[in-house]
């Protein structure tokens, strides 16, 4: 498994793939260490997981560093990530304890009350996006709930998944209660079935979390599933158009383009759309790509150059079927794996741009007649996973929020997980939820305690 730097396209490193019989090993030993954990006491936990905060803020140049080599993040979004999968762990270890509290039920039991078990050994199959922050999101309140987790990362960033694991260690959590699996995507099928793995929770494409589902359900083994997404902002004749522009070209360009909730599609109402699309292309052509290292570029590479390739072919496609380029849309003569900050206009459902996910910095500007059709398109989409509206009316705005098919709506402003709220999503976005209470019930067991009235 290669680590390749998408800034040179340098090999930095080859790591050898576990075998099947250390897998498994790792897997055994996962679940011996679940048994102890599950009964280590919350206030032993939050300390344990207050340190792993602490060793990721220790280390945050080198790990911003490490993403910025294997996936091409640039350095001040490194370092912001790994600050916010720090106040992560802090969050969980301040509120794990209340969130998973037993509730008492009034019944004509003597007694009866809600409880909330860990289920045991939970597999994590990860994207390479953020490669901290999706781990960090699942594992913390995971272990702090009581479970071991297993990683299997993406193949290009072995480096990220293996430093993770070593930052749990270096906390001083229990050997084993956290563990790194340096395995393919095609060797995770015999994980998920192996009977000590409970439940299994993928970030990732729509087309990976199917496959994971399907093995998962035919295992009657729980599932959460983060997948893809194609979040519209919807802009409406009476927004701020300023703060529309400022927002819509920042979530865009969120992680080089490629964060599942980047806004994707730009739905301005006709009478907006003209001064709209006309300073988002200013704002879009002053963006500045290059070494991620450079403190002056604004966006790296793609993380691979077969990625980068991928969105090539969906905006040329687009083009030919009659979407506009107003900027971008060229593969630059460097090397690396780089693709401008790219815009298209007059996108109409059928197009690629409308209809696929584009995980890079292109923007998909569609026009909609008024606020019906606005609403209509956003919902014309296979994905449901964030959405956007801008509006100077907040009845308007909650109306409107209430009729669009996502996870979340935010008004005036870019859509962002905060390990308070629940976050996911809908339709092929995925289902269940991370972060917040709701995040952490995903994989306990929520039992029913009954104390029986003594007989009359
Ligand atoms: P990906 O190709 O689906 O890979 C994600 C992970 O799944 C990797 O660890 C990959 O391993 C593994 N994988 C791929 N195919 C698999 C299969 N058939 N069975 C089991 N595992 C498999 O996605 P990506 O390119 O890394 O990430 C980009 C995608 O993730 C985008 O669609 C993005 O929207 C989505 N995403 C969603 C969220 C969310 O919260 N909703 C957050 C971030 C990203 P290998 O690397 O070994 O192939």
């Amino acid at each position: 498994m290669d680590s390749i730097n998408p800034h040179s396209g340098q090999t930095i490193a080859t790591y050898e793939p576990y075998d099947d019989a250390r897998v498994d090993h790792l897997i055994t030993a996962a679940d011996t260490a679940f048994h102890a954990w599950r009964t280590t006491p919350f206030a032993e936990r939050a300390r344990l997981m207050r340190a792993a905060g602490a060793v990721l803020r220790a280390r945050q140049d080198e790990l911003a560093i490490l993403m910025a080599d294997e996936m091409g993040k640039v350095l001040k979004d490194g370092l912001a990530e790994i600050g916010k999968c720090a106040d992560c762990c802090d969050f969980y270890a301040v509120n794990a304890e209340q969130f998973l509290s037993n509730q008492v039920v009034a019944t004509d039991a003597a007694k009866s009350y809600v409880a909330f078990d860990p289920l045991g050994v939970i597999l994590a199959v990860m994207p390479w996006n953020f490669p901290f922050w999706q781990v960090f999101r699942f594992a913390a309140p995971s272990l702090m709930a009581g479970n071991v987790g297993l990683l299997k990362h993406a193949s290009n960033v072995c480096g990220c998944a293996l430093a993770i694991q070593e930052i749990f260690e270096e906390a001083g959590f229990p050997r084993h209660v956290f563990t790194t699996l340096l395995v393919e995507g095609s060797r995770v099928e015999p994980v998920i079935r192996h009977p000590l793995v409970r439940a299994v929770t993928l970030t990732g494409s729509t087309p990976a979390g199917k496959s994971v589902a399907g093995i998962a359900g035919s295992e009657l083994k729980k599932s959460v599933l983060e997948l893809g997404g194609s979040d519209a902002y919807i802009v409406l004749e009476d927004a701020d158009l300023a703060l529309a522009v400022t927002a819509c070209v920042k979530s865009r360009l969120v992680n080089g383009g490629q964060s599942c909730i980047a806004a994707k599609r730009f739905i301005v109402v006709r009478p907006l759309i003209a001064e709209f699309t006309r300073r988002y292309v200013e704002q879009f052509k002053k963006v500045r790509f290059g070494d991620p290292k450079d403190v002056a570029s604004d966006m790296g590479p793609m993380a691979r150059a077969d990625l980068r390739d991928q969105i090539h072919e969906q905006v040329q496609q687009s083009v030919a079927q009659g979407a506009l380029l107003l900027t971008g849309g060229a593969i630059p003569d460097q090397p690396g794996a780089y693709y401008p900050p790219t815009v298209l206009a007059g996108v109409k459902p059928g197009m690629r741009a409308f209809d696929d996910e584009i995980f890079g910095p292109v923007a998909s500007i569609i026009e909609a007649t008024d606020e019906a059709d606005a609403i209509a398109l956003a919902n014309r989409s296979v994905f449901g996973l964030g959405s956007a509206v801008f509006t100077a009316d907040k009845d308007r705005a909650d109306r409107v929020a209430r009729q669009i098919e996502a996870g979340s709506v935010f008004i005036n402003g870019l859509v962002k997980s905060d390990v308070r709220l629940p976050f996911g999503g809908i339709k092929q976005s995925g289902y269940g939820r991370e972060l917040s209470s709701y995040g952490i019930q995903e994989f306990v067991n929520i039992k029913t305690v009954f104390h029986a009235a003594a007989p009359k």
